[in-house]
């Protein structure tokens, strides 16, 4: 991949950094600003993880630390979502192409959903970057390598048999998506979205703002529906905290 001398790896909740803090070499932490952030090695690369709690707020400010403190060079979001798409599964995982914040609305001095004074609605992640993550999801998928990560049994649990993986727009807002009504809404006024979560965009904007090239990969791990909080604890901890082991590190 396009080498970088220090990527920020970011993800909202423990579980979702957890088994990628338990690959670094040479490990140390930092507290700043109510946050872990642990400075070390995978497979050569030298990496910064932290998780920075639930929200765009709590995203931005995090993001703003790795940039400013610890002068990381590019950022990979790694993290579960609703799936918004009919197309999109439990189990899948969305690589984005690109990020909108769905709450921001300051029509009608501005269109629904454009950054104010910034003029953008959309922010692009790093092309290469991700396509080369999705090729390494793809390898992933193979039934022979995905079974030797988690069982056909355990992922029957959750009603995965041939996940996918997908690459297409995100959509973030300070919301959990737990009715039909909101994602019908949501499906409405931006139908190409392919998921929903509470960090993505936010991050989107920092890096776009500090000029820092930025991948989001995000495992499904609910319909965005009434059932949402159903399995969430336990498909976080057996499904995509190994699908996010593996993808990282197959990244360096
Ligand atoms: N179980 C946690 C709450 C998780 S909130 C607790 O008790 O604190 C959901 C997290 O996963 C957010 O970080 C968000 O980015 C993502 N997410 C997963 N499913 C989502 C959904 N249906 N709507 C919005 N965000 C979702």
């Amino acid at each position: 991949m396009t080498s970088y001398k220090t990527i920020g790896i970011l993800g909202a909740i423990p579980q979702e950094v957890n088994g990628i803090i338990s690959q670094l070499k040479d490990k140390t932490e930092q507290k700043i600003g109510n946050r872990t952030y642990y400075e070390g090695y995978i497979n050569n690369q030298k990496v910064v993880v932290v998780y920075s709690r639930i929200g765009k707020v709590a995203a931005a400010a995090t993001v703003a630390t790795l940039i400013l403190e610890f002068k990381v060079d590019s950022i990979a979001f790694i993290g579960v979502a609703g799936g918004i798409h009919p197309n999109v599964k439990v189990g899948d995982v969305v690589v984005a192409s690109n990020l909108v914040q769905y709450d921001m609305d300051a029509s009608p001095l501005r269109p629904k959903f454009e950054i104010p004074l910034l003029g953008k609605t959309y922010f692009d992640t790093d092309e290469q970057w991700s396509k080369e993550t999705l090729n390494h999801i793809e390898l992933m998928f193979g039934l022979e390598n995905l079974h030797q990560l988690i069982s056909a049994n355990e992922l029957a649990k959750f009603n995965i048999t041939t996940p996918n993986v997908h690459f297409g727009t995100i959509a973030s807002g300070d919301q959990f998506f737990s009715t039909s009504e909101q994602k019908n809404n949501l499906q409405a006024q931006l139908p190409e979205v392919l998921c929903v979560e509470m960090e993505g965009a936010a991050v989107a904007q920092v890096c776009y703002e500090f000029d820092i090239p930025f991948i989001v990969i995000r495992t499904i791990s609910d319909n965005a529906n009434e059932e949402a909080s159903f399995s969430f604890q336990s498909f976080v901890e057996e499904v995509s905290l190994v699908y996010g082991q593996e993808i990282i590190d197959k990244m360096f």
